[in-house]
């Protein structure tokens, strides 16, 4: 039996995905409920206007508020400027519009920052000062918690640390600069390691998995592997951790948070992910480092993380207009 009192709902928008959570008075989540989605921005509206209907009838209770958690650039007034998977959302005032559709409260943030809010709020950053969070996903999205408040910039940009660079004239990256550290750390840079250390006869091929054996090696195929203990897929495991930690010990140095948060569809794989991290990031920073140690960890929320935050930040938010 759900709780009495209005439900707030929380959206994920992606590049090819929609997905819609409640967040209850107790503060626990419903199930995800999501809806591909590859239109243009009033397909999009139409998509969270129908999820939000569904969600509403399935836990037959009001809607206080929504949030939004947007994958692109969102300043502080719910503007999305530009979006790297969404081409439709250019300058395009997305909170303002939605919120025609709905007669209660509408608040639009990154998707990536509302993932921290949710960590910090209710998951595995509770109770910490200082938090950096990353997510490895196609690539990679950042948020920052530094003395107890969400830290967004001066126009609300602020994290975007998959595009520091690691590698001087390393790999191509859509951002138009080489060498960035999404293009060796994130999610989707997994089956592009492992094709590498093949090539460099570091590792022997991976055992097909597919039955009209793909050519191509993707991510999904080297965690699938990673999961059934293959000798060969560890090993690229491993190299993948060192490329995770050698950013996240930048970002350490620079912020000197209490916990680093790893979410993404990665952390799936659980601590089998965690192990080369945490050992490659012990050799990076030095043992006599005047900093207390990190503590690294998992995010709580898989892939709910971002809806979960984006209703948590709508309950707090001031109207903006
Ligand atoms: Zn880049």
């Amino acid at each position: 039996m759900n709780p009495p009192g209005p439900i707030t709902l929380g959206f994920d928008i992606g590049g090819t995905n929609i997905r819609g959570l409640a967040l209850r008075t107790d503060q626990s989540i419903s199930e995800l409920i999501s809806e591909q989605c590859l239109g243009d921005h009033d397909d999009i509206i139409q998509a969270v206007v129908r999820l939000a209907k569904e969600i509403q009838q399935l836990e037959s209770r009001e809607i206080d508020c929504i949030g939004i958690g947007v994958a692109g650039f969102v300043d502080n007034f719910g503007v999305v400027h530009t979006s790297p998977n969404i081409s439709t959302f250019l300058n395009f005032p997305f909170q303002e519009k939605l919120q025609e559709s709905f007669n209660v409260k509408v608040h639009v943030e990154n998707d990536a920052t509302s993932a921290t809010w949710a960590e910090v709020q209710l998951g595995a950053a509770r109770g910490a000062a200082n938090v950096v969070m990353v997510s490895l996903g196609t690539g990679i999205g950042s948020g920052l918690y530094l003395d107890n408040k969400l830290f967004k910039g001066s126009s609300g940009y602020a994290g975007e640390v998959g595009h520091m660079t690691v590698v001087p004239d390393g790999l191509p990256c859509p951002c138009g600069r080489f060498g960035c550290w999404e293009r060796y750390a994130s999610g989707g840079s997994l089956g592009r390691l492992a094709e590498k250390l093949i090539q460099e006869g570091e590792i022997t091929n991976l055992p097909t998995i597919t039955k009209d054996g793909a050519s191509r090696i993707t991510s999904e195929h080297v965690a699938e592997l990673v999961k059934r203990g293959d000798t060969q897929a560890m090993k690229v495991l491993e190299k993948f951790g060192y490329w995770v930690a050698l950013g996240l010990a930048n970002l350490v140095n620079i912020f000197d948070p209490d916990t680093v948060v790893i979410g993404g569809g990665i952390t799936e794989l659980g601590q089998v992910l965690l192990t080369p991290i945490k050992s490659c990031f012990d050799n990076f920073t030095p043992e006599d480092s005047l900093r207390k140690s990190t503590q690294i960890s998992l995010a709580r929320f898989g892939n709910r993380a971002g809806a979960v935050g984006a209703a948590l930040l709508a309950k707090e938010a001031e109207p903006r207009s």
